[in-house]
């Protein structure tokens, strides 16, 4: 939104909670760069500011914050996540927590019912947790899934997920799960928005974040898929392609996700 509002020429002012954009999903480091992007195309952001009253005066709205920021605009984007509607789910007694739950067939807790999409909450058997996702890729490939399981197939749904974003003229791309990662490894140069950011997770590659490297993604998804455990000083050596890191997995490692595409 803050990206579009600058090309039509309209100044945003940003209000975000947390230190950094994107924090919970990319870390405090690539929240960072989100918040660089921003700040370096004429986006007024502040953070560490949760929003405390939101009202319309003779002026246009007021946005005040438990910080003591106050802000007067001609309109305010509420844009705080979506909480999935899951009372007809309930009401028929399927098991709901975040979502409609289901297993990595898309089954619910009721024989013959599956769900897919923003409401489906799925135990996801690359990552072995509940992961309830809302972009349409995944929305695309897990209803696939199901549908597949319903007509009697076996899929077992573990895309790794993806998505995109433009900002600013820049392609943003993520792909996998970051959860719990405890090492990040940067290839190329963050300084000048040009690189891809790998998260591992006691050495395991689990998600990757891109700006203007959407090319590696492809390569990057299967690592995560096969669950690599590629050598942090070759991932970060622009030298070394990342097919070739794919091509050196032991065959044991190999099996293709069966990812419901
Ligand atoms: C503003 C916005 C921007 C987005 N931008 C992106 C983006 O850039 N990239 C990206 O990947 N994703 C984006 N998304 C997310 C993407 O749109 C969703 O992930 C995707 O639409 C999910 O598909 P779905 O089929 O699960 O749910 P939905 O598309 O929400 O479809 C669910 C449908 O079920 C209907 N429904 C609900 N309850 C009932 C009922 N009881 N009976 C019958 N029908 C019912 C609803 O009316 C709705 O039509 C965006 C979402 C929003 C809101």
């Amino acid at each position: 939104m803050a990206s579009t509002a600058v090309a039509r020429g309209v100044t945003p002012v940003v209000i975000e909670q947390a230190a950094v954009p994107l924090e919970r999903v990319l870390g405090a480091e690539m929240g960072q760069f989100c918040a660089d992007l921003q700040r370096a195309n004429g986006v007024e952001l502040h953070t560490g500011q949760a929003v405390s009253s939101v009202r319309t005066t003779a002026d246009g709205v007021v946005v005040r914050t438990d910080g003591g920021l106050e802000v007067t605009g001609d309109a305010v984007v509420i844009a705080v996540g979506a909480q999935p509607n899951t009372d007809v789910a309930r009401a028929s007694g399927i098991s709901v927590s975040n979502g409609v739950l289901v297993d990595e067939h898309c089954r619910t807790s009721i024989e013959g019912v599956y769900a897919a999409g923003d409401v489906a909450n799925h135990r996801h058997p690359l990552y072995d947790r509940w992961l309830r996702v809302e972009h349409f890729d995944n929305a695309n490939k897990q209803a696939m899934a199901a549908a597949k399981n319903i007509l009697g197939g076996a899929v077992v749904y573990d895309d790794p997920h993806w998505f995109w974003s433009d900002q600013f003229g820049l392609n943003l791309q993520h792909c996998g799960d970051a959860h719990g990662w405890d090492r990040l490894v940067v290839r190329g140069s963050v300084a000048e928005s040009d690189f891809i950011a790998f998260y591992l997770a006691g050495g395991v590659l689990r998600a990757a974040f891109t700006a203007e490297r959407g090319g590696d993604v492809y390569a990057a998804k299967e690592l995560i898929a096969r669950q690599a455990a590629p050598d942090p000083r070759r991932l970060a050596d622009e030298d070394v392609d990342l097919m070739d890191l794919m091509d050196e997995l032991p065959e044991a490692a190999e099996a293709a996700p069966s990812g419901g595409n």
